[in-house]
């Protein structure tokens, strides 16, 4: 049978300390890649690589992915560490939500820049060097709802429709480099995002989802290792969506 084998390969997963992000980087070091776990708070990025294990495999980097400076640090950091970075799973998000006429300045800004300006800082540290290698693959963690839209989101929907047409322009540029640009397109997953939720909302999501429940990060994670992985070598610009048959 053959076998996802990531051995060699260097991976930053941003937001990666726990929800999704902790899924992704935990799935592509058991395929054996060296991973970068990553967060704003440095203890908890470091405690998590700890418990990946092996510090030649795995560090902890902070870095808030909507300042370009410490975008830029972090990933110097890595580098030097663990090796050039062969796969970016730009994961790092958050919500703000609020009616569209009630939605303040800081609220619109704060989720544009972390979840759309903060993928494009990453992807434009890291893609000299993969032009360089002629070789990567970046995976951008989207949503349905940058698809679908819902309401008071508006700047989460937003941010996640703008990061489908961040990577469909970026794998363009860079298909002649063999640099891979995807993105997935997580449905309601339970995490820390979606434990907010008020009961009567997670009810009527449990209705729109054909599968008849939430998702669980690992889910999530088997797909962007398919993307990461030679399996997916000849798949660019793509939207995957991971929802339990929500957005079809
Ligand atoms: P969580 O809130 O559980 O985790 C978010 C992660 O991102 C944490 O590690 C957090 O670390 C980090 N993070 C947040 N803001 C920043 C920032 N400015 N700079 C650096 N790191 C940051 O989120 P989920 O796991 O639920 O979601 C992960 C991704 O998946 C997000 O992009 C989200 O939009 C997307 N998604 C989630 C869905 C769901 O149902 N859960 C559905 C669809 C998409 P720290 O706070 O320490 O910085």
């Amino acid at each position: 049978m053959m076998k996802i084998d990531l051995a060699g390969q260097t991976a930053l997963v941003t937001g990666s300390t726990r929800g999704i992000g902790l899924g992704i980087a935990r799935a592509l070091h058991a395929a054996g890649a060296a991973v970068a776990v990553h967060g704003r708070s440095a203890a908890q990025a470091v405690a998590v690589a700890a418990e990946l294990g092996g510090t030649d495999r795995a560090i902890g980097v902070a870095a808030d992915v909507a300042d370009p400076e410490q975008v830029a640090e972090a990933i110097e950091a890595v580098e030097s560490a663990i090796g050039p970075i062969t796969i970016l799973v730009n994961n790092a998000g958050m919500t703000r939500d609020n009616l569209l006429i009630r939605m303040s300045d800081d609220e619109w800004d704060a989720v544009l820049r972390t979840n759309l300006t903060g993928a494009f800082h990453t992807m434009r540290a890291v893609a000299k060097g993969m032009m360089k290698r002629r070789s990567g693959r970046i995976i951008n963690i989207a949503s349905v709802v940058g698809i679908v839209g819902n309401k008071g989101q508006a700047n989460y929907a937003a941010s996640k429709a703008g990061l489908i047409g961040l990577t469909k322009a970026v794998a363009k540029e860079y298909a002649s480099r063999n640099i891979l640009v995807n993105c997935v397109a997580p449905g309601y997953i339970s995490t820390d995002m979606t434990a907010a939720l008020p009961p009567e909302a997670s009810d009527a999501l449990l209705g729109a989802i054909p599968l008849g429940r939430f998702g669980q990060a690992d889910e999530v994670a088997g797909v962007v290792l398919f993307l990461a992985s030679d399996f997916a070598r000849y798949l660019t610009g793509q939207v995957i969506a991971v929802d339990g048959g929500m957005a079809m």
